[in-house]
């Protein structure tokens, strides 16, 4: 089996964690309801996307507040 020739420094470990950080959910308001949503999807609460009636919601969902 291969081995490393070298350890490597604590350094070297840090600069490859600073990039495992969790960033947190970028969200966008539906234009239509106001709600919270993931943006390029359809709003869950009021099926809309782009200013249409994309699909129709049969449940209704509670809005969540932000
Ligand atoms: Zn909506």
């Amino acid at each position: 089996m291969a081995h490393p020739k070298r350890r490597h420094s604590n350094m070297r470990t840090r600069l490859r964690r600073t990039h495992d950080a969790l960033k947190t959910a970028s969200f966008s308001t539906c234009k239509q309801c106001g709600a919270q949503i993931l943006p390029h999807r359809i709003c869950g609460y009021c099926g809309y996307y782009n200013g249409k009636q994309a699909v129709t919601i049969k449940a209704k969902k509670d809005k969540k507040e932000a």
